[in-house]
């Protein structure tokens, strides 16, 4: 466990910490206090029952000023804030801690669209819009916002950015950074920093708006954001091809990125095993091609002119299935069919569930180096626990793998789950020593935090640990979580 020395611990009991949580409770109004422990269940624990914490409270500010009010109030009285968005972080960074002396500040009552620009390629959103709803209000304004996670409809701007998520179009339209421009956060003293810039350039010193895109909640709490439209495709065409190997569906990624011509929006793989657990567990999961395969990849071409999306997925298909690279392969011919062929990557997670306890890595390694961390990962993980099945699926395109680990058949759950951080150690080994990252979009949080140390240079721990105690010196926001 980690020796918090926290904030709170000398001021738990002391009047001045009472006094502070009920101004907090005035700021926000009773109506928007959670104090119940019942009530507060949604927001203590995750969705993968991995952490639980408790909070003293829980609150939920209406506006950017009500939480400067609280985050100044916390500082004086060295109270911690846990910043939650839509509570769908992997990694335990949204939990508070189990002593109860947390106060979890819920954004999701910051939920406007402030504005959109749709000539300037941009738009401003409070933090508790979900990225279902931003993408939305792009879509309203006819253009796009391509960040596509499978939580968009309980996932929230705030949290998306504070995380820097992925997802599946990263690799055409980068991750959650890449598509900010801008950022309004309070700051651990409770101020606001207004830096909602919607500025395609602006080089002007120190970038801050990065700094805390991905910070976790540890250095400010983002209240809103300026975040980048792009044109929408006229033309989206979706497959899902069979492949004999791994340098296979290499081969296959390096052909669509020389022949997509830049259009390019998907390419995501999953093993045999994971199709077959979505097939069998997924309810309407069918199982589209002929025969079973070890790899397959779900390919998304988008296209600006009409109607030119399929004929070029078809010559793309077509090449490489005569050069031997694809097996097979079915292209949708209907909305609705591309929909049944995402799902059945997007399932693969929740599929996992019914066969017992999973042990999860989110790695990436240079995209060359798959196959090998594939090889040398699969062997790691034999000799931690023979008979564990990897269930292996990500983002090609990116080098991000998510090689989440489902138990031996009949064995028990936790004596299975006791084995997480040995496994992990073993696989992270592999990942380091391909050149890789232990994160390469769920973010640290609590789970990684203790791994974290084994793979940043102590330099650059440092320089981190520095910066955190400039932003935050009380240690108030988040504590616990990342460093
Ligand atoms: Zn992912």
């Amino acid at each position: 466990m980690h020796a918090e020395s926290g904030p709170t611990s000398a001021a738990d009991s002391s009047g001045t910490h009472k006094q502070a949580l009920a101004r907090m409770v005035d700021i926000v109004g009773p109506a928007h206090t959670i104090a119940d422990p019942e009530r507060q269940l949604p927001y203590v624990h995750e969705l993968r029952g991995l952490y639980h914490g408790n909070a003293a409270l829980v609150l939920r500010p209406g506006s950017t000023a009500e939480v400067a009010q609280i985050i100044a109030l916390a500082n004086e009285a060295r109270i911690a804030i846990v910043p939650q968005g839509g509570n769908t972080g992997l990694v335990g960074g949204q939990t508070p801690s189990p002593d109860g002396t947390e106060v979890v500040l819920s954004l999701a009552r910051l939920n406007r669209v402030r504005s959109i620009d749709a000539a300037g390629g941009a738009m401003i959103v409070e933090a508790g819009v979900t990225l279902a709803d931003a993408q939305a209000a792009a879509e309203h304004a006819g253009k796009l916002f391509p960040l596509s996670l499978p939580s968009e409809g309980s996932c929230q701007i705030g949290g998306v950015l504070a995380t820097n998520a992925g997802g599946t179009a990263v690799l055409a339209y980068g991750n959650a950074r890449a598509l900010t421009l801008g950022l309004e956060v309070v700051t651990a003293s409770g101020e606001v920093w207004d830096g909602l810039r919607t500025l395609k350039k602006d080089n002007t010193g120190y970038d801050l708006r990065d700094l805390f895109v991905g910070s976790e909640g540890t250095l400010g709490v983002i209240t809103a954001a300026a975040l980048k439209l792009f044109p929408r495709p006229a033309d989206t065409t979706v497959a899902l091809a069979a492949l004999p190997s791994l340098q296979a569906v290499a081969a296959l990624f390096q052909l669509a990125e020389a022949r997509g011509t830049g259009s390019l929006t998907a390419f995501e793989f999953m093993s045999r095993f994971t199709l077959e657990l979505v097939t069998r567990h997924i309810p309407n999961a069918r199982f589209p091609l002929r025969d079973a395969s070890p790899w397959y990849v779900l390919l998304e071409l988008s296209s600006f002119v009409e109607d030119s999306g399929e004929a070029a997925m078809q010559r793309l298909l077509t090449e490489a299935s005569e050069n031997g690279t694809v097996s097979d392969a079915v292209i949708a011919g209907s909305l609705a069919q591309a929909q049944a062929l995402w799902r059945l990557r997007e399932s693969a997670s929740e599929a996992q569930r019914p066969e017992g306890g999973s042990i999860k890595h989110d790695v990436s390694v240079p995209v060359a180096r798959i196959p090998g961390f594939i090889a040398l990962a699969g062997a790691a993980v034999e000799h931690v626990c023979p008979g564990a099945r990897p269930v292996i699926f990500g983002h090609f395109g990116d080098g991000n793998v998510h090689y989440n680990v489902t138990q031996p058949p009949g064995m028990d759950k936790t004596a299975y789950l006791a084995l997480w951080g040995e496994m992990s150690r073993a696989v992270h080994d592999v990942v380091a020593s391909l050149g890789g990252s232990i994160s390469a979009e769920h973010g640290i949080g609590q789970m990684k935090r203790d791994e974290l140390v084994r793979f940043k240079s102590p330099l650059e721990l440092v320089l981190m640990r520095k910066i955190k105690a400039a932003l935050d010196p009380n240690g108030i926001l988040n504590p616990g979580k990342l460093l």
